[in-house]
Parts: C-alpha cells; structure tokens; sequence
C-alpha cells in the first residue's frame, strides 16, 4: 500500500459509507503516514448523491479538523475538496481554494447537473472536458487533475480522438506543472468492461498513460476511497498498476500537495 493519498471522500457526498474516523482508523492501520480528505466539493443546488450540500460543509471542515489534532501523533491529516470547474461557480471555487489546504479537479460533469463526462460517446465532449480541464489549471484552482480520464466512461472505443485528448492533457500537464491521478477507485473497482473495441476498464486508460509517460508528466496515485475498508485491501491499486505496466510513468510517491497548493493560491 501507498504512504500518502489525497483522494478521500466522506458519506456527506452520499455515495459513500463509514464515519470520518473510520477512514482515520483504516488508513492508520493500511500503514499510510498522509491522508487528505477531498469530499465532493457543494455548489448551491443540492444533488444528494454526488456531493455533500453547502450546509454540511462547516460539519466536514470542523469535524476533519478535529481529527487531525486527535491523531496528529499517528497520521498527517489534511482537508481538502474534489471540486468540479465551472466558470460561474468562481465565487464558491475561490472559497474553497482560501478555506482548504488543496484542491483537486475531478471533472465528472461538464456543467453543473449534468452527467456528460461519463455519457461522453463523440469526439466533441473530449474536447469540451480539456477546455474544462485547461481553464481550471490556468486559473490555479485545482492541485491535481482527478482520474484525468473519467470521460472515457461511456467512449466507444479507443480511436484517434482519445490520443488527442491525452496529448492535449498531458501538454496542460506540462504547461501547469500539474500532477495527473492514477485512480484506482471506480474504474478498476467494479472490474473490466465491454466496449465496442474490447474489454477495459472504465479508467485508467492504457493510452492516457502512454502519452502521459511520453511526455514525462507526474502521475501521483489516488485511492479515492469511498469505504475505509479499502484502505486494507490492495486489490484495486494493483489493477491500477496493471494498467501502466511495462510504462516509464514518473510517480510521484511523496509529492507535497500542500506546499505546491500554497504556492498556486498565492496567483488566485
Ligand atoms: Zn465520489
Ligand atoms: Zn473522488
């Protein structure tokens, strides 16, 4: 198992289970020294079974707080968010950014309230979720890219416009000095799928990280973890690996999110 993970949600998001020190406990006992909780950041509508709501945020910031100083001698605590970049929530993403010790950018729709990266079947919705992508890195709202190919959920197949896209993310990438996520959550958790050219999971993709590799971007691992007992089970990390195996991917182990995000916030 990995020392250090950002990427872990909490049950206010309401697709995940277990209490706040339960993910604490487990990742204690799985060994990591750094754990960042990243709940699914709240805009103003309320969607109960994707992200918490706005007023359950005080809850979550006291709550994490709290455990950071009960376990500080145990584990490393930080507080973040998974926040979605949409250009009319500006005011709520730079609270979160002033508020929190880093953001990380998990692009799962393309507007609010709606569910195109993970129906995204045409070429356009490609291009759409790395303009998305590509304005929140230039606007120092995020710390990392989030499965960086969660838009692949629903593609077809893996034609010349999912290469376009990894070399158009892996160039913001590059550009940004922005570390992109190996997540070993969903995609890998519910197994292999079918798709028009075969059988994959739904992310990681093999092509991503080629071009990832190939352009030398950093890569840092993310359990985004819905249940603390994934933190005991390495199941869904060694599909992950499984993915990028034979890939010179350049793996950031110890990366220091929150030293990087103090320097970005500094721009905002
Ligand atoms: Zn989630
Ligand atoms: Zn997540």
């Amino acid at each position: 198992m990995i020392k250090t993970n950002w990427h872990t949600h909490t049950s206010r998001c309401g697709h995940a289970v277990g209490t706040d020190e339960e993910y604490v406990l487990a990742a204690i006992q799985g060994g990591l020294k750094t754990l960042g909780f990243s709940d699914h950041a709240a805009y103003e509508q309320s969607r109960r079974t994707d992200r918490m709501d706005l007023a359950q945020f005080p809850d979550y910031m006291a709550s994490i707080s709290a455990l950071k100083e009960k376990y500080k001698d145990q584990i490393t605590l930080y507080l973040g968010t998974e926040i979605e970049y949409y250009p009319y929530e500006m005011d709520l993403l730079k609270e979160y950014r002033q508020k929190l010790d880093y953001c990380i950018l998990g692009q799962h729709s393309l507007d609010l309230d709606d569910d195109r990266s993970y129906n995204a079947t045409s070429p356009d919705l490609l291009n759409i979720y790395t303009d998305r992508l590509n304005e929140c890195c230039s606007l120092d709202l995020c710390d990392y890219i989030c499965h960086p190919d969660v838009i692949l959920w629903s593609y077809p197949r893996m034609d010349g416009s999912v290469r376009e896209a990894a070399e158009r993310i892996a160039a913001i990438s590059k550009k940004y000095n922005m570390p992109l996520e190996l997540n070993t959550g969903s995609g890998v958790h519910h197994g292999m799928r079918q798709y028009e050219d075969g059988m994959r999971y739904a992310y990681p993709t093999r092509i991503f990280f080629e071009e990832f590799a190939k352009a030398d971007c950093p890569i840092i691992i993310g359990l985004d973890v819905h249940d603390p007992k994934l933190f005991l089970n390495d199941t869904d990390l060694n599909r992950a690996m499984s993915v990028i195996e034979g890939l010179d991917c350049h793996i950031l182990y110890d990366y220091d999110l929150v030293s990087a995000a103090k320097e970005r916030k500094k721009n905002i």
